[in-house]
């Protein structure tokens, strides 16, 4: 079975990108736009990872991390913060919000997949692919 990872990005062009780096590794991918469509999208579909871009309007990532934290049915599901510029702090800060990883944007395509399934429960690495 695929795992699914969720995708909370407002960025079009990012969502597209790290969408289409996975989906060719073999995951299910979820997408969400912003912070309050993500956490309904993660308490119905109960996803193996989040990706969770910081800079989101409205509610931030770091809100949004917490959120996730503190409901049962998500609590235990690991999140990966992605921020757009190297603020210092944002790591800890990310951390502190209850994010299990972290990587900095851009991404690198070569290197995205396999970064992403070292944080997926049980995996070795990637799908397979
Ligand atoms: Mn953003």
């Amino acid at each position: 079975m695929k795992k699914r990872v969720l995708l909370i990005e407002d960025n079009e062009q990012n969502r597209y990108m790290m969408s289409f780096l996975l989906t060719r590794k073999g995951y299910e991918v979820v997408e969400a736009g912003d912070g309050p469509a993500g956490i309904e999208l993660a308490r119905r579909i109960r996803p193996a990872l989040i990706l969770l871009d910081i800079q989101l309007p409205g509610m931030d990532g770091y809100t949004v991390a917490g959120e996730l934290k503190a409901i049962p049915e998500t609590a235990s599901i690991p999140i990966v913060a992605i921020t757009s510029y190297a603020m210092t702090g944002d790591r800890e800060r990310g951390i502190a919000a209850g994010c299990d990883g972290y990587m900095e944007k851009p991404i690198d395509p070569e290197t995205f997949a396999a970064e992403i399934g070292r944080y997926l429960p049980g995996a070795g690495g990637d799908q397979g692919a």
